[in-house]
């Protein structure tokens, strides 16, 4: 998963956000024993661990009561969710998300591509106005020898079609992905297959890693890249994350979005769509929580909307 690639984050159960800020996050699960060859959290955090799902919807209920319009439900791979006390899966939970009152949205934090269920699916396309059309999908690499030395548990042609599925069903949805620049085993070629994949599959962004090794973790006993040529990929990567950017917010010229006000910088409101598109407001209008916008244009990576 995202930030969860190298490191081990903090065992919290706790809701964090700040009240007045309208965001807020929740950590659904906990622990990982997927043992991608390059991380390390399945040695620290083996077993799977899930809140129960009364307390996942008490916490949400309490959030939307103090004003938070956005709540992240996070965790180490919270596809994984599954309620210690009733066996609800993710897709359950989202069900009985779907059921409460209130205005409010819920994003998912990364989720890997083997856990994402037609449940789940099926929720985001029965309430776009409840869950956010976004999805951090994991690839790691766009190459099937690579993903097989990471010890990854899907190849290229899975990825493809989830991709392809999720499009279908939800509409102008924002795929983001994770990639690592530079493991030990990747040659130029597969380096180039990464890149290539990449495009095809049309990302809305990309989160970098440089690859370092963890020790302990079996990537770390390999031969490692020099560090020029580590760099050498991420840069290109990154290059290539900005014209993906780039080429999703001019996709969205047009259409109607919901935005959720986060701040105003130099009088203007900023936030981001529902599919996770950084938006500016063209009003001097104060506003704050989910504004109803059209976009209007792009500036690179960042969307210009009227609200409507
Ligand atoms: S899915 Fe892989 S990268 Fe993510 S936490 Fe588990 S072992 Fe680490």
């Amino acid at each position: 998963m995202g930030k969860a690639l190298f490191n081990v984050p903090d065992i919290c159960w706790t809701v964090s956000g700040h009240e007045g800020h309208s965001r807020a996050f929740i950590k659904i699960q906990d622990g990982c024993d997927c043992f991608c060859s390059y991380c390390i959290v399945p040695y620290a955090r083996p077993v799977k661990r899930s809140k129960p799902l009364k307390d996942v919807l008490s916490e949400i209920q309490t959030l939307v009561q103090k004003g938070f319009a956005e709540i992240v439900l996070t965790g180490i791979n919270i596809g994984n969710y599954v309620c210690p006390e009733t066996d609800t899966d993710l897709a359950g939970l989202c069900e009985q998300i779907a059921a409460l009152p209130g205005c409010f949205r819920i994003r998912f934090s990364s989720i890997e591509l083997q856990t994402v269920t037609e449940g789940i699916i099926r929720q985001m396309a029965l309430r776009p106005d409840r869950f956010c059309n976004y999805f951090h999908l994991p690839l790691q690499a766009g190459c099937d020898k690579i993903l097989k030395d990471m010890n990854r548990h899907y190849d290229t042609a899975a990825y493809r079609a989830r991709v392809a599925d999720l499009r279908q069903q939800v509409p102008q949805i924002g795929i983001f992905a994770d990639v690592i620049a530079g493991y030990p085993t990747e040659t130029e070629a597969d380096f180039e297959a990464t890149v290539s994949f990449i495009r095809e599959v049309k990302l809305a962004g990309l989160h970098v890693f440089s690859y370092s090794p963890r020790p302990g973790t079996p990537a770390a006993a390999l031969k490692q890249l020099p560090p020029e040529v580590i760099k050498r990929r991420s840069d290109a990567l990154r290059a290539l994350d900005k014209e993906l950017r780039a080429a999703f917010a001019a996709s969205l010229a047009g259409t109607e979005q919901e935005v959720f006000v986060e701040e105003h910088k130099q009088g203007r409101p900023h936030g981001i769509t529902s599919n996770f598109q950084p938006t500016v407001l063209e009003t001097n209008q104060p506003c704050r929580g989910l504004i109803r916008v059209r976009i209007t244009g792009a500036e690179g990576a960042v969307c210009l909307a009227k609200p409507i």
